[in-house]
């Protein structure tokens, strides 16, 4: 298949006539090709963005919603489609793809699209002196990047309330997974948006990406990806004063008390160590466990991830697929071998592998489940962000030592805590240095709440009314009565 951008209602290769390579990571084979765009499509794409905003963000916002709207029913449509075209492009397995990527894709779409209807701005009097109001107007030109672990899900999370906020956008998903954020570009014009409004552009980060960031006519850099890109893009967008949210990295503690609910602590964690095979920013890679329960919650859970097996991501009945491309398996193997070589020893997993009896699947990249014990909690693995398959485990003593522990990164994504201590769960998830804490849950979202990191996790939030905030400014108008 070729993928193509989308530039001002067409859809166009490269205008250097480069491609790159799609793989498929079940099998390792090239099943397609993507364009390498460069400045000289940035400059296209920012030049229609540009030419369409005046019309785009005086429409009237519900307009703008009906646009989403069809576009979400397209995606709902052709569900089936897209996810099996998510699970043959990032690995993942085709039942989470169908059960969560795409459904929530639909879902931010339709979000937002309402969203922006119940968007409202202040207004503050001074008593028979003046009235002040506050109006809320779209940016411009902004960017939305995202990452190839939720392909589409992330991409639709951003690029819905730049829109619906009255921007036009420039959006450049993962080249690694590029091929959803494709079928999406092939209904935009069925949905109504008028051309140049929403423009999707493909390549490499260090080369599409960052002629975009620094592109003098975009308002507004909506980032989510790795610390070290964020930071790059900080550098570059910073002096320009741009506008920029920051979805980073994380290395999320999973804090387990003896009081919890073990049954329910035991299937979530392992839920929220392994789906996706780790590559969720919001999975939970270091598990802390109290002392008093921590052998009998490790055998459980070891037991538990033992019994995981890869399997065909296509197959309805895989629950672990294969990671995302041969350099992210090897990157994931060279932690394991760097936990061994830290004192760590590997309770389950460890290796590479590949779906048994399936000789069609033996170049695919694929790694077992992991879970790694006897790591001292400040090691070089406890402390950067792996997005794999692969846990560490380690015991506390107290409810001191466990927030010690957990705040130990430069990491502040998320946490989760399992305890049935009313008190202590609200006491400890005060303390924890994280935009989002879970109690006796994980990945539980509710679209309206803010939604991100903080430290090196993230600048800014997500989600709700915060993203149509950032998508927009505000200008007081102050009237003297
Ligand atoms: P990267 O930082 O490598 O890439 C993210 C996006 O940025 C990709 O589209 C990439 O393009 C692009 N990019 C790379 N370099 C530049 C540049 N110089 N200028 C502009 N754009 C650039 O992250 P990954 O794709 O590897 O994603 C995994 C990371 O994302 C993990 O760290 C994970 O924790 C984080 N993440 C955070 C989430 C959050 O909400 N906090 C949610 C999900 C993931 P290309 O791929 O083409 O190089």
């Amino acid at each position: 298949m070729k993928v193509l951008n989308l530039i001002n209602g067409l859809a166009v290769p490269a205008s250097s006539g480069k491609w790159l390579d799609i793989t498929n990571p079940s099998n390792g084979e090239v099943y397609g090709q993507l364009p390498r765009s460069e400045s000289a499509d940035v400059e296209q794409a920012v030049n229609a963005a540009n030419s369409a905003y005046k019309n785009w963000s005086i429409t009237p916002a519900i307009e703008r919603a009906a646009c989403m709207n069809r576009l979400a029913d397209l995606i709902k449509d052709n569900a089936d489609m897209l996810a099996e075209a998510e699970s043959r492009d990032n690995g993942k397995p085709i039942s989470l793809a169908a059960a969560v990527d795409i459904p929530r894709a639909e879902k931010n779409l339709r979000f937002y699209a309402s969203a922006i209807q119940h968007f409202a701005s202040e207004s503050h009097v001074m008593e028979g002196e003046a009235l002040n109001y506050t109006l809320r107007k779209p940016l411009g030109v902004v960017a939305c990047i995202s990452p190839w672990n939720l392909p589409l899900y992330l991409f639709t999370w951003k690029v819905a309330p730049a829109l619906v906020s009255g921007n036009c956008v420039v959006a450049k998903p993962s080249e690694i997974t590029p091929v959803t954020a494709y079928l999406l570009s092939t209904w935009v014009k069925e949905a109504g948006f008028p051309d140049g409004v929403f423009n999707i552009i493909h390549g490499l980060g260090a080369e599409v990406g960052d002629a975009l960031v620094r592109h003098p006519k975009v308002a507004a850099v909506s980032f989510t990806g790795g610390t070290a890109t964020g930071a790059h893009i900080a550098s570059v967008t910073a002096p320009k004063f741009k506008k920029l949210s920051l979805e980073l990295g994380g290395k999320n503690a999973a804090i387990i008390f003896s009081d919890c609910d073990f049954d329910e602590a035991i299937s979530t964690t392992l839920r929220s160590s392994f789906a996706n095979q780790g590559q969720i920013c919001l999975c939970g890679s270091r598990i802390l466990v109290e002392k008093s329960l921590y052998k009998r919650f490790r055998d459980a859970l070891v037991a538990k991830a033992k019994k995981m097996k890869v399997g065909d991501p296509m197959n309805p009945a895989t629950k672990t697929g294969a990671v995302v491309s041969k350099e992210h398996r090897d990157k994931i193997l060279d932690y394991i071998a760097l936990a061994r070589k830290e004192g760590g020893s590997i309770l389950c997993g460890g290796n590479s592998t590949t779906p048994e009896n399936q000789p069609a699947l033996k170049d695919g990249y694929y790694v077992e489940p992991t879970i790694i014990e006897g790591l001292a909690h400040d090691c070089t693995v406890n402390q950067e962000e792996i997005f794999g398959p692969v846990v560490t485990i380690q015991p506390f003593e107290s409810e001191e030592e466990a927030i010690t522990i957990a705040n130990s990164t430069e990491y502040g994504l998320a946490a989760t805590v399992w305890t049935n201590n009313l008190k202590r769960a609200h006491r400890v998830a005060a303390e924890l240095e994280t935009g989002i804490c879970w109690v006796n849950c994980w990945l539980l979202r509710d679209l309206r709440t803010p939604f991100g990191g903080v430290k090196n996790s993230g600048v800014g939030r997500e989600g709700g009314f915060e993203a149509l905030q950032f998508f927009t400014e505000p200008q007081n108008v102050c009237i003297k009565l």
